[in-house]
């Protein structure tokens, strides 16, 4: 159905975490990984790493960094209409493809 593993998602889309601990957030595609299927979602899925002190006399800390997650546990949130909704993909002229929103009907 998806052609060459293209994701629903892409950078900078607006999308809700439909599972897990951040279920009902919503955040912004920072990176999508389409190969395996996963997104980075800024302020999502965040882990915490513990940051070993590179030199001498540097503290090391607990910092936060947001993991992928899989693309399938978002939803696209239309820009529009602002709901959380599937997109539908229209095939243009040229042989591109162009993502709409199957709730309003506008591009996104
Ligand atoms: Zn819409």
């Amino acid at each position: 159905m998806d052609i060459m593993g293209k994701l629903h998602v892409r950078k900078d889309d607006k999308v809700q975490i439909l599972a897990g601990k951040d279920k009902g957030k919503t955040g912004k595609v920072v990176t999508s990984f389409p190969k395996v299927g996963k997104v980075l979602v800024d302020g999502i899925n965040m882990a915490t790493k513990h940051k070993k002190p590179r030199k001498q006399g540097e503290s090391g800390g607990i910092v936060k960094v947001a993991m992928p997650l899989a693309a399938s546990k978002v939803m696209f949130v239309c820009p529009h209409c602002g709901k959380p909704t599937r997109v539908g993909r229209r095939k243009l002229n040229d042989g591109k493809s162009t993502r709409y929103c199957k709730k309003c009907g506008i591009e996104a």
